[in-house]
């Protein structure tokens, strides 16, 4: 069962510059042991409020920088430790798209050019001919008409834009695509017809995506599992389903509270978490959300709790890291599949 994608123990700190001398003062603990595996043709959603680290995750993954500590392999190989002439296998392996499709492409290019420079740069192209039908085939997988390679950055709307971006991925034909709040900056119905095309690309090519996020409605439609993250840690993961009916860490609960349900009677009752998510540079001791959780109790302040599987109904492959599911289930607010 290997993993395309395995992460484990990941640490990204940044050090304070300041002081008289201009040394390091302390830390951020951007990412700060984070584990996980994407299966290939997976979809795994890493979630949590702005600042948790999420992008700091995708940014290792994608060798941006070098980790402070931890494994990143891929397909089998250590990533994080090589070297710059070493990366361009991986470079090519592992694409993104980011957020903001009007600041991602070069104003300066033609779109056939945007598209055929990574074809060039991995030399993926046999010919010129080749080439064209490269960027003529990224086309229509994007579902863009095939003349408007001519057609400059400016001349497109945001979603179309973003269509470019991941044609602009797919012509490295990468194995992983991190997309980094890929559809957050896009109009609602556009945000869909974005969510579609990337879910049919994926069951088209196999693809494996790291879908960023923020949205849990978005996340809900078009993950596989999905992965919480709070100051720094991954403190729950589970498939879809399971998590949306039966979340085991009280902060995933407290954020599905606030995503809308479509249907009237099923509302949740929305949990309003007290407080603000505390600084990365001094997170707190014991489990770093017990200053919020409506449950915390002693042994969450003096004590971590660690990534261990949880009963549920549902899957069992459902983690979280909370001192509560050591408790009996008659004192466990979580132990229960509420609803289900
Ligand atoms: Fe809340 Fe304690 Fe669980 Fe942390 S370990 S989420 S503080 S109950
Ligand atoms: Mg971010």
């Amino acid at each position: 069962s290997a993993a395309l994608l395995d992460v484990t123990d990941l640490k990204k700190h940044y050090p304070l510059k300041g002081g008289l001398l201009g040394g390091t003062t302390g830390y951020v603990y951007a990412v700060d042991g984070v584990s996980f595996q994407i299966a290939r043709a997976e979809t795994l959603s890493l979630v949590g409020e702005s600042g948790c680290g999420k992008s700091t995750v995708g940014k290792a993954v994608l060798r941006l920088f070098d980790i402070t500590s931890g494994q990143v392999v891929l397909d089998g190989k250590r990533i994080d430790d090589l070297s710059t002439g070493a990366l361009r296998a991986v470079r090519r392996r592992v694409q993104v798209v980011f957020q903001d499709p009007f600041s991602s492409l070069n104003p300066r290019m033609r779109v056939r050019d945007i598209l055929a420079e990574p074809i060039r740069n991995f030399g993926l192209a046999k010919d010129g001919r080749d080439l064209e039908a490269r960027v003529a085939a990224l086309m229509d997988k994007v579902r863009l008409p095939r003349d408007a390679v001519n057609r400059w950055p400016h001349e497109f709307s945001g979603g179309q834009r973003q269509r470019i971006g991941i044609a602009r991925a797919l012509a490295a034909e990468p194995d992983l695509i991190v997309c980094d709040e890929a559809v957050s900056a896009l109009d609602v119905s556009v945000k869909a017809q974005i969510v579609n095309l990337l879910q049919d690309l994926q069951q088209e090519l196999g693809l494996a995506l790291l879908f960023i996020s923020h949205d849990l409605a978005i996340v809900e439609h078009m993950t596989h599992r999905v992965a919480v993250m709070y100051l720094g840690k991954i403190v729950e993961v589970a498939p879809k389903r399971s998590l949306f009916a039966a979340p085991k860490h009280p902060y995933t609960e407290a954020l599905l509270s606030a995503v809308p349900v479509p249907m009237p009677g099923k509302a949740r009752e929305r949990i309003l978490l007290k407080g603000d998510v505390p600084s990365p540079i001094n997170p707190p001791k014991g489990c770093r959300f017990h200053t919020r959780c409506p449950y915390a109790f002693d042994r969450c302040r003096a004590e971590e709790p660690r990534l261990n599987h949880v009963a549920t109904a549902l899957d069992p492959g459902h983690v979280a890291a909370c001192h509560l599911h050591d408790l009996p289930a008659a004192e466990n607010p979580l132990a229960v599949a509420k609803g289900a």
